[in-house]
């Protein structure tokens, strides 16, 4: 039997099967993912062979992992040599933050973007409380409205109170395996409640999966949307975790940058002091935002490899 692992807490898996049945099932005592030193070797997303433990308790044994298409990982709270997946199989990730309260920063936008390009994974930003917003605000969503779409990425204005946009959003999210991020305050959580049936989540719990005794909320989850799709909630992790990127290689993850690269003059150039440098000169005759280009200077400080 093969199913979708719709949850994860370690040891535990809330496993969703080809019928829509869901099974709470464990890995196999002696699978080894080779290579892997995680302590949590399967994420939400992940597809797998399960075979039928228990079929009244509904409970199976997970017995194979299949590749993955992409995941995304962060460092372990602690020991920064180890890493955790946090989802796998994503189609597109979505950023949810807002103009105000609390006013998303682009510094934190363009190292998401930064991160997703890294995984290649195709992200839009949403902009959430735009019943907030003043004219400052509208000022700011049009500049960065086309900054972005220049660049090539969508972004776009919701209001979860005023249910404004979520039509909008719905279509995006259709068919598609969609990562929801963002920081605490902008509105993730109101937002996933006002596109999930009620319905859903009370099912959820009939399989007897609370009477574990596990904590639901601070779990990676994946979520059935109604029109088809998927979204999956990371509750508790802000942003994922940058992969290593090398300083030569971020400016492959600024697609406005990626495009110009081979017109510098030396091969190892990192944009900052070189001569002949095709970078600064597009920053200089405005064809790189010099936002943008900020971005790139500030991740590039925060990098701790040296070149
Ligand atoms: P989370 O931490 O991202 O999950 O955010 P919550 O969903 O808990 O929302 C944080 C606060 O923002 C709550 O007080 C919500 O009522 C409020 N909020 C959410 N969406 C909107 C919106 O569209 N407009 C306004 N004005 N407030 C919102
Ligand atoms: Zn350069």
């Amino acid at each position: 039997m093969i199913g979708k692992i719709y949850k994860s807490t370690g040891s535990w898996y809330l496993v969703r099967d080809d019928s829509g049945g869901f099974w709470n099932a464990r890995l196999r005592g002696s699978y080894k993912i080779d290579g892997l030193t995680s302590s949590n070797p399967l994420a939400v997303g992940d597809m797998v062979d399960m075979e039928i433990e228990d079929n009244i308790q509904q409970t199976a044994i997970i017995t194979e992992i299949h590749d993955r298409k992409n995941y995304i990982i962060r460092q372990s709270p602690g020991h920064k040599s180890q890493h955790n997946i946090i989802a796998a199989n994503i189609d597109q990730s979505l950023l949810i933050a807002t103009l105000k309260e609390p006013k998303t920063s682009q510094g934190f936008i363009d190292r998401f973007l930064v991160t997703s390009e890294a995984y290649h994974i195709p992200s839009t930003i949403v902009l959430n409380k735009s019943d907030l917003y003043r004219e400052k605000e509208r000022e700011k969503f049009e500049y960065w409205n086309d900054m972005y779409a220049r660049v090539g990425y969508k972004i776009m204005l919701i209001s979860v109170i005023k249910r404004e946009g979520l039509d909008e959003l719905l279509k995006i999210l259709e068919g598609k395996t969609s990562l929801l991020s963002g920081h605490s305050g902008v509105g993730k959580s109101s937002l996933i409640n006002a596109i999930l049936p009620l319905q859903q989540l009370k099912t959820r719990d009939v399989s007897g999966w609370s009477g574990k005794g596990m904590h639901t909320t601070t779990f990676a989850e994946i979520h059935e949307l109604p029109g088809g799709g998927q979204i999956i909630d990371t509750p508790g992790i802000r942003e994922f975790g940058l992969v290593d990127i090398p300083k030569r290689e971020l400016a492959h993850y600024f697609p406005e940058m990626r495009e110009r690269l081979n017109e510098c003059q030396f091969n190892n150039c990192i944009h900052l002091n070189e001569p002949g440098c095709a970078i600064k000169k597009a920053v200089v005759e405005g064809e790189v935002f010099e936002d943008r280009y900020i971005s790139y200077c500030k991740i590039l400080d925060s990098s701790d490899e040296r070149y």
